[in-house]
């Protein structure tokens, strides 16, 4: 009865404990990944994979838990037990994004804005008229930093308009910083000097170790990080290298976690919030496509940790959630309300159920 009186007030207002909120968006990951591990239909020809053998010994496991737990040991091991996970459709819980283009740009304005605009059904290369919840913040007195593999976020971000700081493809990200460290000059040099594969895209290890390096000397309250080679590697057709990529974005995420746990401004005070920006055919001929045509693509997945976060687990029965909540949730784990700014943006996602279910008061303790 405590716990759920306390659950009541937390949804109210978030948790007081916590500061600062971190947004990771790994582009493209389809649910089927998070949720299932590896495609084993795709670990041949058909999924452009040349070490056959290579690729099932490093990735394929029987057993479904095994085989999640080796593609995202950290989503797996320390998210599912002590966060929550939304999206799994065979439980009841199905995500899915509300734009029909099924693409990034209107995937990542519906994420940060909570609205699905009409207007933008592509990648086209134009400033978002439509103000994000990371503007809002900013407005609000809460320091932001964006380290983002895509060139596209300075207009996705509208950083002409929203004058956020948002580091972006393959500008050398501490150019004309006063503040110099050695491993700022390392990153630059970096930058520079690898070559470009990905076109406007960033590596997601040099996007990473950016984003490492500036915590070093600045301690924004509010990040984002966006990784993009799980997209790319699966448009390119190499379904090994798209699993490389997102075992090392799972890496990522835990090597993040770990580094602000040592931080005391960032220790028991951050919420991460983990997503994608859109879904992907899940046919064996589609899985490297997404848009407006392409079924499947509309399936996305959510996944949270941090103070106040109840250890729900893979959620189960929450009926569909969608992308254009994350807006709302990211101001609501902060303690803020994006609706009360934005009506037309949609709720929270219902981190903090009002009554829980049975299994719910079964899940492990936090620790
Ligand atoms: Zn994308």
């Amino acid at each position: 009865m405590m716990n759920a009186l306390l659950l009541l007030v937390l949804a109210q207002t978030g948790s007081a404990q916590v500061k600062n909120v971190v947004v990771i968006v790994s582009d493209g990951v389809r649910a089927s990944e998070i949720f299932s591990g590896a495609d084993r239909a795709l670990m041949g020809k058909g999924g452009g994979v040349e070490n056959e053998a290579g690729c099932v010994e490093k990735f394929w496991r029987d057993d479904l838990q095994a085989r999640r737990e080796t593609l995202m040991p950290f989503l797996w091991k320390k998210i599912a037990r002590e966060g929550q996970l939304f999206g799994d459709a065979s439980r009841g819980s199905p995500m899915q994004v509300t734009n029909r283009a099924r693409v990034s740009y209107p995937g990542y304005n519906e994420l940060f804005t909570g609205v699905a605009d009409p207007k933008l059904t592509s990648n086209a290369w134009v400033d978002n008229p439509n103000v994000s919840v990371f503007e809002w913040l900013s407005t609000k007195g809460y320091s932001f930093q964006a380290f983002a593999t895509w060139a596209t976020f300075s207009r996705i971000f509208n950083v002409d308009r929203s004058k956020l700081e948002v580091h972006a493809g393959w500008e050398p990200p501490f150019e004309g910083d006063a503040l110099r460290t050695p491993g700022k000059d390392l990153i630059d040099t970096l930058y520079r000097s690898t070559t470009p594969v990905f076109g406007g895209n960033a590596l997601d290890a040099l996007t990473f170790a950016a984003l490492k390096e500036s915590l070093v000397t600045t301690r924004p309250r509010v990040v984002f990080l966006g990784l993009g080679e799980t997209d790319e590697w699966m448009h390119a057709g190499r379904y090994d290298l798209a699993l490389e990529a997102l075992q090392r974005a799972d890496a990522t995420i835990a090597d993040l976690w770990a580094t602000m746990q040592a931080m005391p401004e960032y220790r028991d005070s951050t919420v991460f919030l983990i997503t994608t920006d859109h879904g992907r055919g899940g046919l064996p001929w589609d899985w490297k496509h997404h848009g407006a045509s392409v079924i499947g693509a509309e399936d996305i997945w959510l996944a949270a940790l941090g103070p106040g976060i109840p250890a729900l687990g893979v959620r189960s029965g929450t009926g569909l959630v969608t992308q254009a909540q994350v807006a709302s949730t990211i101001a609501q784990v902060l303690g803020e309300s994006w609706t009360q700014t934005a009506p037309r943006a949609a709720p929270p996602l219902p981190l903090w159920p009002t009554i829980l279910s049975r299994s719910a008061r079964e899940a492990p303790p936090r620790r």
